[in-house]
């Protein structure tokens, strides 16, 4: 028979090991499968500055202390193990893995999701060194820069806009001459004296010594190509939540994050989402974390409320 938990949860970047700590800490019998190590994007960040409480922290302490601190209430952590098939039987959700299979009252997705890579020389090697993913996390790191904005679509145009607090000019690349992006955020664009918009343009390969100083555009009608100096290099052209395990299709939004109400289930009783993964205006670790708490305590209340209806196997 297949070991039954009350609470599996899928993922252990913040949002999950902070759902595993109010579930084994609600005395829920808990399990956390994490595909890789405990800390999800954490790990690939290198400096947080904006976690309460923590005003300077590096994301591998950040994650060492959320995992010691879950595990403290006995959460059960299984790594390297990744979660390939989750669907409901009865009032119960099956739970298959690349190594094994359990059984579980309630899932708390956590899985985060993640951002489209541009694929081009210099990328991976400045990650954290210039080239960045997230204006909000990474923003203030480049006050008084010369910022550049690779994309077209709601993303990169809210954000360029976003930026322009920061740097002293933001330059907005996009492959085509017109953007997908609503007029609204257009409109707010157009008119902002900081942003030059260069159309019809791909960045070819970012470079730098240390950090980011240039990055080579290639002009896609023309193709000629020119070093362009920058600091900072933001990347928005898509960011793909992590629910390809899930086979009963919860309600999502059109790029595919999970829709919840406010206890942080999904239209699949019992089922729940937090973190990135979920429908929100932003993401980070700070909501992250609450999402989590919510879709824990809401998790037990769901156990609760079942165990006194008769659990159907
Ligand atoms: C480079 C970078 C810098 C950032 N800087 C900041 C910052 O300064 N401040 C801030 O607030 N936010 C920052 N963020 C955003 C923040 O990291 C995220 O909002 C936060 O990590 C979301 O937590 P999560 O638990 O929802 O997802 P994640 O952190 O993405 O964790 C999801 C976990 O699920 C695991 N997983 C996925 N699929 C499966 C599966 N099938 N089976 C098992 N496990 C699975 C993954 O391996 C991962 O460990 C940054 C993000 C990045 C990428």
């Amino acid at each position: 028979m297949k070991e039954l938990y009350e609470i599996i949860i899928i993922g252990a970047g913040p949002a999950g090991l902070t759902a595993g700590l109010y579930g084994s800490r609600s005395n829920l019998r808990t399990l956390i499968i994490e595909k890789g190590l405990p800390g999800g994007q954490l790990l690939n960040t290198e400096i947080i500055e904006d976690y309460t409480g923590f005003e300077h922290v590096t994301g591998i302490e950040l994650a060492q202390k959320m995992e010691a601190h879950a595990r403290k209430f006995g959460v059960e952590i299984k790594t390297g193990e990744e979660v390939k098939s989750i669907r409901r039987s009865g009032d119960l959700f099956e739970v298959t893995t690349d190594e094994s299979a359990y059984r579980a009252i309630t899932i708390v997705a956590t899985a985060g999701g993640t951002a489209q890579k541009l694929g081009v020389v210099g990328e991976e090697e400045f990650a954290g060194r210039g080239v960045s993913y997230c204006a909000v996390c990474d923003g203030a790191f480049f006050n008084g820069q010369v910022i550049t904005v690779v994309g077209g679509g709601d993303a990169a145009v809210e954000e360029a806009n976003y930026l322009t607090r920061f740097g002293s000019k933001v330059y907005l690349v996009h492959r085509r001459n017109e953007f997908r992006a609503q007029k609204i955020l257009q409109d707010q664009l157009f008119q902002n004296p900081k942003i030059e918009v260069i159309w019809d343009t791909v960045v070819e390969e970012i470079k730098g010594d240390r950090e980011v100083d240039r990055v080579l555009f290639k002009n896609l009608k023309t193709g000629d190509t020119r070093e362009h100096p920058t600091q900072g290099v933001f990347i928005f052209i898509g960011f793909k939540p992590n629910t390809y395990f899930l086979d009963d299709h919860p309600a999502h939004d059109e790029s595919g994050h999970l829709i919840t109400n406010d206890r942080m289930e999904t239209n699949v009783p019992g089922l729940f989402a937090a973190g990135d993964l979920r429908a929100q205006l932003v993401r980070q670790i700070t909501n992250a974390v609450g999402d989590a708490t919510v879709a824990a305590l809401a998790a037990e209340k769901y156990i609760t409320h079942l165990k006194h209806k008769g659990l159907k196997e």
